[in-house]
């Protein structure tokens, strides 16, 4: 297979950072060896410094972030159990889905793709559900969801939110907000290669599990006295090189420190779409509520959408992501994640697009 070098900017795969991508290469270690073990307990360490939270189950699920997604709601919902579940895009209406095939009676609280969801009416839409769920940084739309306020208001439900696209990107601050259960991917701004689901629930939410969840091979609590070092037992080969690689990529990640991480991803989103508006395009998602790691732009009248995404791709070298579901042909998506959410990564986009478009 040739080698080709992509910037990639779409809503899937970052640049990963450097560190994860060598860790990638090394010699393989057994998944019981004590080496890796000791790397798969600072992993955890690691995980519960990035979502800022002292859960004891934190670990990377087996699989990308949608394994992350279906182990929450397996563990969590049973059939019959009433979940809320906020939905103004793809990734909501894939949670329920998914928790429709768990038995639970789903209660949708929408709002427009492109438009933030009203947490107050999220809490308003069931009494007493077992569990509240969003997505905090849709990927489909380029749309912040407010998951504070939502876990503020949660009663006595637990609240699920879906990180996959906000955890080391934006702040997510699992025990200062009292989220329950959250799950993200490693691919988006964590910037490791895809494969595994960072992962982490808090004891209230481990007591309430269903009795027997319906997959092994996510049942949490197996899957949990694996990773923990004082309970540790065979459950399945733990992925030993991505485990290793999200290591890495998490030791960059802390060594820059959240704050300027998050700061990075502030002020390189931003100037890529201030960069898309003087090139007269039009963002998308609601102002006050875009998210600085995933750009929403409007196809421009007159451009062709694969005729400009293919320019990039082979002229530039280039990807960026096509739009979602009942947008695609009307929308692009642009990453700026990760690695990738740096001042030459913008300029050069920027420059590409303008030649491509004519500008
Ligand atoms: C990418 C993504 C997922 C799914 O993750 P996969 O790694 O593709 O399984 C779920 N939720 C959101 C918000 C995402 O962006």
């Amino acid at each position: 297979m040739p080698i080709v070098e992509r910037l990639l900017l779409g809503p899937g795969p970052s640049n990963p950072y450097p560190e994860a991508t060598e860790a990638l290469g090394r010699p393989l270690l057994g998944h019981l060896d004590p080496e890796f073990l000791r790397i798969l307990d600072e992993t955890c360490d690691r995980l519960r410094s990035v979502w800022q939270t002292a859960n004891p189950l934190t670990l990377p699920v087996s699989g990308t972030g949608s394994a992350g997604m279906e182990a929450a709601f397996v563990n969590l919902v049973g059939p019959g159990d009433v979940v809320v579940i906020g939905v103004n895009g793809l990734f909501g209406e894939r949670m329920c889905d998914v928790a429709a095939r768990c038995g639970a009676e789903v209660v949708r609280a929408e709002a427009p793709w492109g438009q933030p969801l009203e947490p107050a009416a999220v809490l308003a839409a069931h009494p007493s559900p077992k569990l509240i769920a969003l997505v905090h940084a849709e990927t489909s739309t380029g749309v912040r969801n407010d998951v504070e306020a939502v876990a503020a208001g949660k009663g006595d439900a637990l609240v699920l939110a879906d990180c996959v696209t906000s955890l080391g990107g934006i702040p997510v601050d699992i025990d200062g907000w009292g989220v329950d259960v959250a799950y993200s991917g490693t691919q988006k701004c964590i910037g490791v290669a895809p494969g595994l689901a960072p992962f982490t629930m808090s004891p209230r939410a481990f007591e309430r599990r269903v009795p027997k969840p319906q997959s092994w091979y996510l049942d949490l609590g197996m899957i949990g006295d694996y990773t923990s070092s004082t309970t540790r037992k065979y459950h399945h080969t733990a992925p030993v090189a991505m485990v290793a690689s999200l290591h890495a990529g998490l030791g960059a990640v802390l060594e820059e420190g959240l704050d300027a991480v998050w700061a990075r991803h502030e002020a390189n989103g931003r100037a890529l779409q201030d960069g898309l508006e003087k090139l007269g395009l039009e963002l998308w998602a609601a102002a006050g509520h875009r998210l600085p790691e995933l750009t929403t732009v409007k196809i421009p009248d007159g451009a062709d959408d694969v005729t400009v995404r293919r320019a990039l791709l082979e002229d530039y070298g280039i990807e960026i992501g096509a739009g979602a579901g009942a947008f695609a042909g009307k929308v692009w998506r642009i990453g700026c994640m990760g690695h990738n959410a740096r001042p030459q990564t913008v300029t050069l986009l920027l420059a590409a697009l303008a030649e491509v478009l004519g500008r």
